[in-house]
């Protein structure tokens, strides 16, 4: 096991470990810890609520959560000799759920994980003021507050990226924008689709990644990587050799409206179409919505050159179920599925 870096107590929020999280981009957030090019080390990380989520059977504590507290990352870790220009090279090593002896707890990732679907009401707060800036404080933490980006979406620097390979054995080159390079992890899942349809768009978790970094000094430009990381997804993902494939075009059935190449109403489609097959079966709604947002399904656009229909599609792997999800003429066999965990 690598030297850990950035630990974690799963019993603390992580505004209060001994080294606080951070759940904004700025290049003043002070580094946690200096690493040297080519070396291995882990990083611990507390599950993207902060543990607001319990091990319980009802809703409540996902319809309540406070998102502007959320999405608090461990580091950030400083690379010697990073600079503006560079292009870091971060290989995922390994990453899993909480090691012992913390393995057992409260805490999302401590023997346990969770989806859920967000209420459209929640989620207000998002852009609002919570911020933390690791272990900055006075001046520093108020420009922070007033100057840095949230952390939760996708960005330039890299950022939140959901994506189903990007996992154990994955190599990423990121730009550098500022010296030490300062990189940071969290939002650890344990199982994801690509195409992320919910706001977990996962089962989530906390626990560790281990890391190895090195350089390619002036990288960025010799290899054209400006704004946007690229990557070389690990090859440990489940490999299903069967799918049910969901087809939706960028009409809206409701309103008798073509979105002209709107892929995002598309692949919105796919999903309802899906949704509504796996009802046949005997899933409610949010089931099926949760299990499209957590299991290894594959969103794919798949054509948006031929107007006015933007075509995407959604693979789900045949194998995740333990009955024939297939149609054929004898019909779907619907049986009950239990319950999701629903807000009272
Ligand atoms: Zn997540």
């Amino acid at each position: 096991m690598p030297e850990v870096v950035f630990s974690v107590d799963q019993g603390k929020s992580m505004s209060e470990q001994a080294v606080p999280g951070h759940n904004r981009w700025h290049p003043d957030v002070p580094v946690a810890t200096m690493v040297r090019p080519g070396s291995d080390f882990r990083v611990e990380c507390r599950e993207w609520t902060d543990a607001q989520i319990g091990n319980n059977d009802s809703a409540n504590d996902v319809r309540d959560v406070d998102l502007s507290r959320a999405h608090m990352l461990s580091g950030p870790i400083g690379v010697e000799g990073a600079e503006p220009g560079d292009l870091l090279v971060v290989d995922i090593l390994d990453l899993g759920p909480v090691q012992a002896p913390q393995e057992f707890g409260d805490a999302p990732g401590q023997g346990w994980g969770y989806t859920g679907i967000f209420a459209r009401e929640n989620g207000g707060g998002f852009l609002t003021d919570n911020s933390l800036g690791g272990t900055a404080t006075g001046e520093v933490a108020d420009r922070i507050a007033r100057e840095g980006a949230r952390t939760v979406p996708a960005r330039e620097n890299g950022g939140n990226h959901d994506i189903k390979n990007f996992t154990r054995g994955s190599r990423v080159f990121y730009p550098v924008h500022v010296n030490d390079a300062k990189l940071s992890g969290g939002d650890l899942h344990f199982s994801q689709g690509d195409g992320e349809i919910t706001f977990c768009g996962a089962i989530e978790m906390g626990g560790f990644i281990d890391f190895g970094v090195d350089l390619i000094k002036g990288g960025m430009e010799t290899y054209a990587v400006t704004t946007n990381p690229i990557f070389m997804p690990g090859n440990v993902e489940p490999r299903y050799s069967e799918f049910l494939t969901f087809i939706g075009i960028s009409v809206d059935h409701e309103n008798d409206t073509n979105e002209y190449l709107n892929a995002t109403l598309a692949y919105k489609r796919a999903c309802l179409n899906a949704v509504e097959y796996l009802k046949k079966f005997g899933y409610s709604g949010e089931q099926a919505y949760l299990l499209l947002g957590s299991a290894p399904i594959e969103g794919r656009v798949s054509g948006i050159v031929d107007i006015p229909n933007a075509c995407c599609s959604l693979y789900l792997p045949t194998a995740i179920f333990d009955f024939d999800v297939r149609p054929s003429s004898a019909g779907p066999v619907s049986a009950d599925r239990g319950m999701a965990a629903i807000s009272s």
